[in-house]
């Protein structure tokens, strides 16, 4: 059933887009090429990680018990037998009373179960005076203890950060399974619009959304596709959209998207899909289109490059989440004092651009079209749809940009 000409709530909103996103499939990527992509499987250690048992310091390979009661005063005497070279696998073994010199990341031999780093000892011929006492396992890594052979290291729908992909590199993962980067289709609507390089006459504007969008979608993990500046003309739009549809996993079209009769955006969608959504409650950006053209989503963002922008902070970032399988990325937050009361609309989901410091969110109220606050802010709050608005002294969550 078609909604249109429904507003409906925010939460609403997000669940219809979960419906209609397609999952985009999956590939194999050089681990070198996985940052920030979203792993498509559970990735398993293909070996014991590490491999063997060894020491975190630089000093000596000792059995703790011959170190029992050693102090500055009272030093334990023991005989070193030679030295551990790193990265070979000699069959080395201590005795009672012995140690060997072992550098850090060194296979610790048979026998020993701690080393004593440099700092505590003192060499005296081919003896070594330990002046600390160690614990059984002090200053080394155990064998298997970071990750046993066949452990899942890193499970399927996290977003690689650069941690992740070291992990992975220990664990053989040199081809990463991942989501195939979905493909945005991105469509600027307006014959006021010029393109950036060009200066605007009376009357005309820079195109903005079609940077801001691809943009965002680049910070979620998407590939945009922009289709360029698209006049107010029901044949050439019904074309880029078609275009757009054949070519991406979604498209996005900013502009023609108010209940205005030369808003063309919602009727292309309806003749070749399905509108879902057509006015969502949330300020700014009312005026939305969730639709389906085929089967490709199709969203329709407001004009106003802050409403595009926070549309897709609040409802399209669900769709793409859904459409990568991202199952762990959220936004970044911070807690701040709010410094003065906030209105709101009850009924209608609030964002309110905020700047924080020291901990204080200072609200800036203006025009929602205005592109100097987007800047000038930390980040937003969101006032949820049943408050009539926040007072002074509120703690809040600013959603950092
Ligand atoms: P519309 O939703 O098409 O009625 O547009 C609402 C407002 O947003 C109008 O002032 C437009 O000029 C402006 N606008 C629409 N698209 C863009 C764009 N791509 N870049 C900058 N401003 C835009
Ligand atoms: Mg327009």
């Amino acid at each position: 059933m078609s909604l249109f000409l429904n507003v409906v709530q925010v939460s609403e909103a997000i669940a219809v887009v979960r419906t209609i996103a397609v999952p985009c499939g999956q590939e194999l990527v050089p681990l070198h090429e996985a940052l920030h992509r979203v792993l498509a499987a559970d990735v398993r250690a293909d070996a014991d990680i590490p491999g063997f048992t060894r020491s975190v310091v630089d000093g000596f390979a000792v059995r703790a018990a011959d170190t029992t009661g050693a102090g500055e005063s009272v030093p334990a005497i023991l005989t070193m037998l030679g030295r551990i070279v790193m990265g070979s696998s000699a069959d080395l073994s201590i005795r009672a009373g012995s140690c060997f010199y072992i550098p850090t990341g060194g296979i610790l031999p048979d026998g020993a179960d701690a080393a004593v780093m440099i700092e505590n000892t003192e060499r005296a011929g081919d003896e070594v005076l330990v002046k600390r006492a160690v614990a059984h396992g002090e200053n080394i890594l155990l064998y298997n203890e970071d990750f046993s052979k066949g452990d899942v290291v890193l499970s399927r729908g996290r977003r690689l950060s650069a941690q992740d992909i070291g992990v992975l590199a220990a664990a053989g993962c040199t081809d990463v399974p991942v989501t195939r980067l979905p493909r945005i289709g991105i469509i600027s609507t307006g014959n006021e619009l010029v393109p950036p390089g060009t200066r605007p006459g009376p009357g005309q504007v820079r195109d903005v959304n079609t940077s801001v969008v691809a943009s965002a979608v680049r910070d979620l993990g998407c590939s945009p596709v922009p289709y360029g500046i698209v006049r107010d003309d029901r044949e050439t739009l019904r074309k880029a959209i078609a275009t757009a549809a054949g070519e991406c996993d979604a498209v996005l079209i900013s502009g023609g998207s108010s209940k205005d009769d030369r808003d063309m955006v919602a009727a292309i969608i309806a003749e070749n899909g399905e509108v879902l959504v057509h006015g969502i409650a949330i300020a700014p950006g009312k005026p939305t289109i969730i639709g389906r053209y085929g089967s490709v989503p199709v969203i329709g963002l407001p004009g106003h490059p802050a409403s595009a922008f926070i549309v897709l902070i609040a409802v399209v970032r669900h769709l793409i989440l859904c459409m990568t399988g991202d199952m762990g990325s959220s936004l970044r937050t911070v807690q701040a004092t709010l410094s003065q009361n906030v209105p709101s609309q009850r009924g209608r989901e609030d964002y309110v651009r905020v700047a924080v410091s020291g901990g204080i969110a200072a609200p800036l109220f203006g025009k929602s079209g205005l592109l100097n606050t987007l800047v000038r802010s930390t980040g937003v709050i969101r006032i949820p749809a049943a408050s009539e608005g926040l007072e002074t002294g509120t703690q809040v969550e600013v959603i950092l940009w």
